[in-house]
């Protein structure tokens, strides 16, 4: 166990370090470093360290790590606006999750029915089951039809309507005129891969920018703080093994979800929360963690995404008497209901015993009804991955289904204009100043405690997009920046290196699979208490194991399993601050549904008149976000933020909060 202890200014040629793997330099009070009782403490020596790695300084006016869609949109606004920026990230641009997704993005644009922006913020507000920050979600929601216009623009093939115009199917929770018509086309897609055709679309565009430099292949795992203030990030070069500083006055965070700290997920296995783990190392809060979505239709066994676009073109559920139970939970929008929803209904479908299969433990998806010209042109994609990984023709048979771990509404709290908060004093936003996050590692929070279908490939060009105008707003290209102090970034240095040289024993792969099966049953679509804090003590144990880890490889150039190994603690990190925050919070709203609190608890009793009633306190309720701190130790500290009612101007109004039925 090792730890650093002091490091202040100048150059400090030994270190006392306690832990190597939770370097954290801020806290809650923003500056200071943070102390921990430590009895393990050790020197090491860092000009020893240091000589055997080579560093090599760059200097941008901004960076972004990842090159998803939220990155991709930041970095092409920022190199627009005439800044020097680098896009880190540890794969190949066009291999980031986002080229994954199928069914398409949300907004207003009315190609298929009378449809307004207005309209899409309300059911965004529903959909959030009042947890979300209405500022952001009017802010989203307005701006969708000029990103979806941006996009076609960029060259993006949407599917077209027989009039030319882009083509928009229903997705669950989209409706129309508040609810009071029925379900909305809103989601344009391209076929079934239109993040396939985002992601490819966007990385040509930002190929016109001689001011965005990629690298690719290059896994970020420090930031760097100096001053209190956000300077860079350190990142490994996969190719060459070296280190690389990377030092600007402003950092993008837009590094995705942490799906695989699942057993079954949808998510690819470059989703490891490398963003929000380091954020968390810092010690700065998440928010709202609890809140992991479940998609209704991952496939039986593989867990394969099958998109929501096959219930928007008319496929259904049954259970093993065949009955289409989604009527008795969502009597109105039935299989098109939100996610939480549905995924919730199937669960309880699984548990008393209307199963499919001999196992009883899955639900049937149809589209066999379907006509065929219908699947090939707008579910091919769909159609092949069934062939592919279940070997079922969609013509003639239902593919199995389970709810499966989808995304994260959870992660680091931003305001609208994606700057990264943090709290001090209770109740009271502070920005981190130069630090920005956007996408699904972020939590602005437009999704609250359940997304909608088809939001998120929005939340991402919105919130790159608004970064971009951010930092230009407060900055000019090329302004000189402070150099590095030489030992800034240097803890992560020592991280990477004690790692590297770990001898322990214990396995990785099987520490992961046991992480996985952990999260698996102990954080799943039905949670409760006693299951929740058992599966804390069990994470926390996972992470006291992950200090005697065995890392076989010590080379570093194309080290594969040391950077599994640091994705690995990354997951661990993220469940352990996921887990905790499912067992804080006592209720059940949107997609954290506890079988002891089955009540979602605002500050009012919603079902009855509220004039009659007296506003209960912040901390008697739980319409509020959860920030959460994590230490290394496994300990957990939880402030609270109160939820943004208000709207940004007079153009819409907030959406009081009432019932959610479907
Ligand atoms: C199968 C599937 C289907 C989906 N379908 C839809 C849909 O139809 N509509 C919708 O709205 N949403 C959909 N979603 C959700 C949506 O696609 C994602 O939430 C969104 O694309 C995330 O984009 P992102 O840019 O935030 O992250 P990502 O696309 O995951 O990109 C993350 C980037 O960060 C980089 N990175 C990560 N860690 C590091 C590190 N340590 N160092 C350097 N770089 C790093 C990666 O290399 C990558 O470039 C789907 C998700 C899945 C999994």
């Amino acid at each position: 166990m090792l730890r650093i202890a002091i490091l202040r200014g100048g150059v400090a040629k030994k270190l006392t370090i306690k832990n190597p793997l939770f370097n954290g330099v801020m806290n809650n009070r923003v500056c200071s470093a943070r102390h921990y009782n430590s009895k393990n403490t050790t020197r090491v020596d860092l000009a020893d360290i240091r000589k055997n790695y080579v560093i090599v300084e760059h200097s941008f006016d901004a960076i972004v790590v990842g090159a998803g869609g939220a990155g991709l949109r930041a970095a092409i606004g920022l190199a627009a606006k005439g800044f020097k920026t680098a896009i880190i990230c540890k794969q190949y641009p066009t291999r980031a999750h986002t080229v994954a997704a199928q069914g398409g993005i949300n907004a207003a644009l009315g190609n298929m029915e009378e449809d307004h922006w207005e309209w899409h913020f309300y059911d965004t507000v529903k959909g959030s089951d009042w947890l979300g920050d209405q500022d952001a979600i009017h802010f989203m929601c307005r701006e969708a039809p000029k990103a979806v216009y941006e996009l076609e623009n960029f060259g993006l093939p949407f599917s077209r309507t027989p009039e030319g115009t882009i083509y928009q199917r229903a997705f669950g929770g989209a409706t129309l005129n508040c609810g009071k018509g029925g379900p909305a086309h809103r989601c344009c897609s391209a076929k079934d891969a239109t993040g396939h055709a985002m992601l490819h679309c966007l990385y040509g565009q930002s190929l016109a920018y001689k001011n965005l430099q990629f690298f690719s292949e290059h896994f970020a795992f420090e930031l760097l703080f100096q001053d209190c203030k956000c300077v860079g990030v350190l990142a490994w070069n996969l190719e060459s093994g070296n280190l690389c500083r990377f030092r600007a006055a402003n950092t993008v965070i837009a590094t995705g979800g942490c799906g695989r700290m699942y057993f079954s997920t949808t998510d690819g296995h470059c989703c490891t929360g490398d963003g929000t783990a380091m954020v968390a190392r810092k010690g700065l809060p998440l928010q709202d963690m609890e809140f992991v979505q479940f998609h209704p239709t991952g496939m039986y066994g593989t867990g394969c995404l099958i998109t929501e676009g096959v219930r928007a073109e008319g496929g259904f559920f049954t259970n093993a008497k065949g009955e289409r139970f989604m009527e008795r939970y969502a009597p109105k929008l039935k299989d098109l209901a939100t996610r939480d929803v549905v995924a919730r209904a199937m669960s309880m479908e699984v548990i008393t015993g209307n199963g499919c299969g001999p196992k009883k433990d899955h639900i049937h998806l149809h589209l066999h009804h379907l006509p065929k010209e219908i699947i090939k042109a707008r579910l091919p994609g769909i159609q092949n991955t069934a062939l592919i990984f279940a070997n079922i023709d969609v013509t003639k048979e239902p593919i199995p289904v389970l709810p499966t771990v989808h995304y994260n509404m959870g992660g680091i709290p931003t305001n609208y204009k994606g700057q990264v908060l943090t709290m001090i004093d209770e109740g009271k936003d502070k920005i981190v100043p130069g630090l920005y996050a956007c996408g699904e590692c972020a939590c602005a929070s437009v999704h609250g405690a359940n997304r909608l279908g088809a939001n998120s490939l929005l939340d991402i060009i919105v919130f790159g997009k608004a970064c971009a105008e951010c930092i230009a707003s407060c900055n000019t290209p090329g302004r000189p920046i402070p150099p590095l102090d030489e030992n800034t970034g240097m803890r992560g240095l020592v991280y990477l290196h004690n790692l590297r040289n770990s001898a322990g024993k214990t396995n990785p792969a099987e520490l992961r699979l046991k992480l996985q099966s952990t999260m698996t049953k102990h954080a799943a679509v039905l949670r409760d208490g006693k299951l929740l804090k058992e599966g804390i003590e069990l994470v926390k144990g996972i992470l006291q194991e992950f200090n005697n880890v065995k890392v076989t490889d010590k080379s570093m150039v194309w080290n594969s399993d040391l950077m599994e190994i640091i994705e690995l603690h990354n997951l661990i990190i993220n469940a352990l601050l996921t887990v905790s925050s499912m067992e804080h919070r006592k209720e059940s709203r949107g997609a954290h549904a506890r079988e002891d609190f089955k009540t979602r608890i605002d500050e009012y009793d919603y079902s009855k008149d509220i004039k009659e009633q007296t506003k209960k306190p912040l901390d008697e309720h739980w319409r509020k976000h959860i920030l959460i701190w994590g230490e290394m130790d496994g300990k957990t500290s939880f402030k609270y933020r109160p939820i943004i009612d208000h709207v940004l101007d007079n153009s819409t109004n907030s959406i009081p909060p009432s019932p959610r039925t479907y």
